[in-house]
């Protein structure tokens, strides 16, 4: 009896406050496996629906991660194994229960990113979709999870899970659990402030205390710099913020942003590539506003049975990569010249790639359940029908940042930013084409100019007049983004002793799809020369001038055939400054310029003299 009580005061507390409870431990790390136990009390159906998830908040493709589920079985909380049916790959029916379910699988997972799970005798890093099955009738459920690291390995768990003192680790609901990934094992961590706001990086890495410390710099001035453009840091649960950030050889290169915390891989290491991680930290990081809370409705609420589909991402994701980049030049991480190229990119792209006459912005943006890591067997021809909604949606912002300073001196992009947080301050609140378009007009006094933008730009497929834009801040749109010599438009070829293979559609409009050439089409001579290496070709094609007519020998499928190809410019453009290109700068040009890449940051900038 005494003991009978014992173990309903100790357990009571826990079934009271969390009805899903998780356990996860890693016998057998070494082969990429964990094993998992779900718990879930009080459950009313008689047969409870434990699934799968099929996407990931922020990934847009479907990944059916149950494929990586193995060992599958349910009881009873004494133990009683229960009946388990599967009425589809992704879900698993369980009946015969009396009110508590016990769900316990085999997780494998060999990938370190910001979709998956992956598992070694190093780490186990876990987006939570990748990792945890859970029940339909339990979304909003608090939820509970424990870890039981290797003995002896000295792990530790990081993540924005709320901890409680027991040594658990607590969600109010599912979503914030999916939100909320965990990176195990052993890391640097150091912290930092800006006003009131605690930030941490959690670095699991090979590299030096140094370039540890050099990264956190960078991520002090990205965070301070970019609160500059909202005026304040969201509350984040806890009041922190983290950046998981792992830079392992055997991990694949990705950012994903989530509401408190980020999750940041690369396989090269920091003493490389710390450009590359404060790069991934900057947009990232400006997602805790942009997208975690400032989030368009067709994401809301998100669904983890099937692709989600949103018009907005040219706003969600191309805005935040235009800030990302801002803020890196803003805060002194990166120089004028890295910034214009990052601009002319995506400039080059809406002026001159030709799927920039396929789609507008929006259902560019639909796109992402087919491009954002997304595998397809059969050929696709992206290259010709696509335009990233990250690429379109940064040359949006860059034109409209630099039409509103233009038009409305002492206001910009920001603003509009600034607008669309007040009017959306969290995912209760989420936005729709019709609000972004009313914000824009109030951030500008100018209902006009937002329906403008809108009809021309965001519904249409009008590229905005990025020279004109640019001049304002001395900077000029010129000819020659590329490699200064003929191009021929194969997005990848191969060389063998036969001659060179195309082995990917050729781009519209290109020397080589003008010439009526495409995938699988092996070209074998060059006016009658063979060309069976790279530097061959280059050495052919330096004899000859932009616009020569060159006769090619093609092996086709439908056999051996002669066609003229004609040389053609690289289509890329570049972004310079007027004084490099000797052009005269005016005082009104340099001070657009400095009001527009100059600090915004409210909280003093680290000293950054050793980035
Ligand atoms: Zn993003």
């Amino acid at each position: 009896m005494r003991c009978w009580l014992a173990i309903v005061l100790l357990a009571w507390p826990l079934l009271a406050q969390e009805a899903v409870r998780y356990e996860i431990r890693f016998p057998n790390a070494a082969h990429h496996e964990a094993e998992i136990r779900a718990t879930f009390a009080g459950v009313r159906q008689p047969v409870l629906e434990v699934l799968m998830s099929r996407s990931s908040p922020g990934r847009y493709a479907l990944h059916e991660f149950a494929k990586n589920v193995s060992s599958f079985r349910a009881s009873d909380p004494q133990g009683h194994a229960l009946d388990v049916s599967r009425p589809s790959p992704y879900q698993w029916n369980v009946s015969g229960h009396k009110g508590a379910v016990v769900v316990e699988y085999t997780l494998f997972g060999d990938r370190a990113d910001g979709t998956y799970a992956a598992i070694d005798s190093t780490h186990a890093h876990l987006n939570p979709p990748a990792t945890f099955v859970w029940a339909h009738g339990f979304e909003g459920s608090p939820v509970a999870l424990t870890v039981a690291v290797p003995q002896g390995s000295g792990w530790t768990v990081a993540t924005q899970l709320t901890p409680r003192g027991d040594g658990a680790w607590t969600a109010p609901n599912m979503d914030r659990l999916m939100d909320a990934p965990l990176e195990i094992g052993r890391h640097t961590e150091i912290s930092w402030k800006v006003g009131e706001a605690s930030f941490r990086l959690v670095l699991h890495h090979r590299g030096t205390d140094e370039e540890a410390a050099a990264l956190v710099r960078a991520c002090e001035a990205i965070t301070a710099e970019e609160e500059g453009v909202f005026g304040a840091f969201p509350n984040y649960d806890d009041g922190l913020y983290t950046f998981l950030v792992d830079y392992l050889p055997y991990v694949s290169g990705d950012g994903m942003e989530h509401r408190d915390s980020t999750s940041i891989t690369g396989a090269r290491d920091l003493r490389t590539s710390a450009s590359d991680a404060a790069g991934a930290a900057a947009h990232e990081f400006f997602h805790s506003w942009n997208v975690k809370r400032i989030r368009p409705r067709s994401l809301e609420p998100f669904d983890y049975e099937r692709a989600n589909m949103s018009g907005e991402l040219w706003f969600a994701e191309g805005f935040t990569n235009y800030y990302g980049t801002l803020a890196l030049k803003r805060a002194g991480l990166e120089p004028l010249d890295s910034f214009t190229r990052s601009m002319a990119g995506a400039v080059s792209e809406v002026l001159t790639a030709p799927g920039r006459l396929a789609a507008n912005a929006i259902d560019m943006s639909r796109q992402a359940p087919f491009v954002d890591a997304a595998v397809s067997l059969d050929p696709v021809n992206t290259v010709n029908n696509f335009i990233s909604y990250y690429t379109c949606g940064q040359a949006l912002a860059l034109g409209i940042d630099l039409a509103i300073r233009a038009r409305f001196p002492g206001r910009s992009l920001d603003d509009w930013m600034r607008q669309m947080w007040r009017e959306h301050p969290d995912i209760d609140k989420p936005y729709t084409l019709d609000d972004l378009e009313r914000s824009l007009a109030t951030a500008t006094g100018s209902r006009e100019f937002a329906a403008e933008i809108f009809r021309r730009h965001i519904y249409g497929k009008e590229p905005m007049d990025y020279e004109a834009l640019l001049a304002h801040a001395g900077l000029l749109l010129q000819k020659g983004g590329g490699r200064n010599r003929a191009w021929l438009g194969a997005q990848w070829a191969g060389f063998s002793n036969r001659g060179m293979t195309l082995n990917a559609p050729t781009l519209r409009g290109s020397p080589l799809y003008d010439a009526g050439l495409d995938r699988g089409d092996r070209i074998v001579a060059w006016d009658g020369h063979p060309a069976k290496t790279q530097a061959k070709l280059d050495a052919i094609l330096a004899r000859h001038r932009l616009g020569d007519k060159i006769r090619l020998r093609v092996e086709t499928r439908a056999g051996e055939k002669e066609v003229d190809l004609i040389l053609a410019a690289p289509p890329g453009l570049r972004v310079v400054t007027y004084e490099s290109a000797g052009r005269p700068l005016t005082p009104g040009m340099a001070a657009f310029r400095e009001a527009w890449l100059s600090s915004k940051a409210i909280h003093p900038l680290p000293k950054l003299s050793r980035w």
